[in-house]
């Protein structure tokens, strides 16, 4: 295992105890303000009038109400006659897969959506595999399929994800589903960006108008975060590797959406006052503690919100998981059109 799986490994968010979700989501922000509790943002204030407070926003609360939806929503269809299904689809023996594909079975049963877990040799053929996909896919009782990836060498992720129904596509990673979202349609979306927008909805920041640096450009996080943003209305500027001042790029921005997986990459000196800041990144620091893309103590000295490492949006990626899985289940049922 690699010390990233390692560190993703101690970052995921597990299922807390049954009556985590009664936590109240004004709460979610330590020591919140006014701005935040009431779901005024600082940008709606006029960013002049703000005074950077510094506070963290935490994951592990918001994920424990996002999941608390999730289950009113489970049991709603429970109601109708609908028992949400997720299947989860594991291919070898990696043991961070095998940890994260159990924590996501444990958070499914936490909200009453039953997993069926398929579990496959790292020998299965690409037919085979395929095959399992797409007979998951015929089943009405199956309302999202997760693949976990990384495949083992010699599978074609990219064909697998292909057979998955675009409708079940929980995972948000079906081409289809990725042109929808660049079409700004309805569609399945990724978790981790997903739980990326809800961390900053929490915050009560204005997207609309406000001015977003994404760092990092991958299919996985940079890109998708950044279509959000700007289906939110944001001005979005998607920095990278080559991007020529970075510092920059950042200082001049009202949200800050890290995802490089450097360590400290973005400097606390960089970030505009007042600032929304959330570190996506999962790294190892050289004192051997998880940290990440942001340089925290001295980010949290200028900015009004930023999510800390362990505890930001780790916690995030599997309850937009269920969320999705529940989307699905409603979108089948027709209870919504997107
Ligand atoms: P990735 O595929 O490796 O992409 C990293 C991106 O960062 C690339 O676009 C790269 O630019 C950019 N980058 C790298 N060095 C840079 C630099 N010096 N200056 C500016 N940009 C730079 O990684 P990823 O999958 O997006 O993941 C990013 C981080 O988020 C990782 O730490 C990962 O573990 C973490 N993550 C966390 C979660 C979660 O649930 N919390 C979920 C997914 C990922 P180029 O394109 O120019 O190379």
């Amino acid at each position: 295992m690699t010390h990233l799986a390692l560190a993703f490994l101690l970052f995921l968010d597990l299922p807390g105890d049954a009556d985590d979700h009664s936590v109240s989501l004004a709460h979610a922000c330590t020591g919140g303000t006014p701005a935040c509790l009431a779901g005024e943002g600082f940008y709606k204030r006029g960013r002049t009038e703000y005074s950077p407070v510094g506070q963290t926003i935490d994951g592990k609360m918001v994920a424990a109400a996002v999941r608390g939806e999730v289950r009113e929503r489970v049991a709603r269809l429970a109601e109708r006659g609908v028992d949400v299904g997720l299947a989860t689809v594991l291919v070898g023996d990696d043991p961070a897969s095998q940890v994260y594909v159990g924590n996501k079975q444990r958070a499914c049963a936490e909200v009453g959506i039953r997993s069926l877990g398929h579990r496959l040799e790292a020998s299965v053929g690409q037919a085979a595999l395929v095959d399992l996909v797409r007979e998951l896919g015929r089943r009405a009782d199956v309302h999202g399929i997760l693949v976990q990836l990384p495949l083992p060498a010699g599978l074609d992720a990219r064909a697998v994800i292909e057979a998955i129904p675009p409708e079940k596509d929980v995972d948000g990673l079906h081409p289809l589903n990725q042109g929808r979202l660049l079409a700004g349609e309805p569609g399945l979306r990724p978790c981790t960006p997903l739980g990326v927008i809800r961390l900053l909805d929490e915050t009560g920041v204005t997207l609309k108008g406000a001015r977003a640096a994404v760092v990092g450009r991958s299919v996985l996080v940079g890109k998708p975060v950044a279509l959000l943003l700007l289906e939110r209305h944001a001005t979005v500027t998607i920095c990278h590797s080559r991007t020529a001042d970075l510092g920059g790029e950042v200082g001049r921005a009202d949200v800050v959406v890290a995802a490089t997986g450097q360590a400290g990459l973005v400097r606390g000196t960089w970030i505009r006052p007042g600032a929304v800041v959330i570190d996506v990144g999962i790294n190892r620091g050289p004192d051997g503690k998880l940290c990440g893309d942001v340089e925290f103590a001295p980010a949290l000295e200028r900015a009004a919100r930023i999510t800390p490492v362990p505890g930001g949006v780790g916690p995030m990626t599997v309850a937009m998981l269920l969320a999705n899985s529940v989307s699905a289940a409603e979108r089948a049922l027709g209870m919504r059109a997107a």
